[in-house]
């Protein structure tokens, strides 16, 4: 079987279930792909099976002239958060080469160091606590009360955060939403 590829922006996107193990006809390629990516792509066709070889080489993102993720921090600023600049080229691979996540409301990705943050995963309470003095400022900004999400915030609940890490200092960021 032909390797799937790997993102560099969402490296766990298998493991997490982004991206499953299901043959599928990709709608992009045409061809008989072992996997199918869950996520969305935000645009007018909305296609339901897409392979990962097409998210990796950024066909699927040109044919379908959309984007795999729906905000990115800083371009369309929560008004409860900094804004922050990130290199176009870092945006570019994220939305058009790279599968996004499943959240709540619309996935939003992170940024810090002047790029694009790497997606680690879904995380609560429990995940958050050895990390927490890194992740208290984005947890006060996201409006979802900081007591919750130090507290009582499960992965599988109604409220889940999204994990991120800077991709040169390492820095955690937290993204979190609710049903
Ligand atoms: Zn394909
Ligand atoms: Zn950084």
């Amino acid at each position: 079987m032909e390797t799937p590829p790997v993102f560099f922006y969402n490296p766990n996107a298998y493991k997490l279930g982004i991206i499953e193990a299901q043959t599928i006809v990709c709608e992009c390629c045409g061809k008989t792909r072992p996997f199918r990516y869950t996520g969305n792509l935000y645009c007018e066709a909305d296609p339901d099976d897409l392979c990962p070889w097409c998210i990796a080489d950024g066909t699927a993102a040109a044919k379908y002239d959309g984007s795999f993720v729906a905000d990115f921090e800083g371009i369309n600023p929560n008004p409860n958060e900094a804004s922050v600049q990130l290199s176009a080229a870092s945006t570019a691979q994220v939305s058009s080469r790279t599968p996004g996540y499943a959240s709540w409301q619309d996935d939003v990705w992170l940024g810090h160091c002047g790029e694009a943050c790497i997606f680690l995963g879904y995380v609560g309470s429990q995940e958050l606590a050895p990390i927490w003095n890194e992740v208290q400022p984005d947890a006060v900004a996201s409006g979802w009360g900081e007591e919750n999400i130090r507290d009582h915030m499960h992965k599988d609940g109604n409220m889940t955060g999204y994990l991120f890490r800077c991709q040169h200092c390492g820095q955690h960021r937290l993204h979190v939403d609710a049903n």
